[in-house]
C-alpha cells in the first residue's frame, strides 16, 4: 500500500488515497463510465482523505441515487465516485498526479460489464474503454 496524491485541473481538490497497485484499475461500460471514459483505483474510504476543496466538489447522483460521482464546481474535473455499495471509493487514474505511469502500467487493469448488470465479468469488447 503507498500513498498517491491527486487533484482536479485547478487544484481546488485535493486529496491522498493509499492504493494497492497490485490490486490493479477497473474500467467499465456502463452508462456513466462510458461517458467519463472512467479509469480507477478501487479503495477503501478509510483509505481515502480529502485534503481540500470540499465546498467546490459537487456530487452527481442518478438512478438509486446511491453512488455520488465527485467532480470540482470550478474546473469540472470528475475527482473520484463514492460507491455505497461496496463502500469504497474510486479514485480516477487521471486525477493522480504522483503515480508514475510505469507504475501505472504495471497494474492489471480488470473490465467490467456494467452496462449490461454483470459486475464480475469483463464485456466482449474493451478496447474503447
Ligand atoms: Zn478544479
Amino acid at each position: 500500500m503507498t500513498t498517491f496524491h491527486g487533484s482536479c485541473h485547478c487544484g481546488s481538490v485535493r486529496y491522498e488515497a493509499d492504493i494497492d497497485l497490485a490490486a490493479g484499475t477497473v474500467k467499465c461500460n456502463c452508462s456513466i463510465c462510458t461517458k467519463l471514459r472512467f479509469w480507477a483505483f478501487i479503495v477503501a474510504p478509510t483509505a481515502f482523505h480529502l485534503l481540500q476543496g470540499q465546498e467546490t466538489l459537487r456530487d452527481y447522483r442518478f438512478g438509486a441515487q446511491r453512488d455520488g460521482h465527485a467532480f470540482c464546481s470550478v474546473c469540472g474535473i470528475h475527482v473520484f465516485t463514492t460507491v455505497a455499495a461496496g463502500p469504497f471509493v474510486a479514485v480516477t487514474v487521471a486525477s493522480l498526479d504522483d503515480l508514475p505511469v510505469d507504475a501505472l502500467m504495471a497494474a492489471p487493469v480488470r473490465y467490467i460489464d456494467g452496462r449490461n448488470d454483470n459486475w464480475h465479468t469483463a464485456p466482449a469488447e474493451v478496447r474503447h474503454l
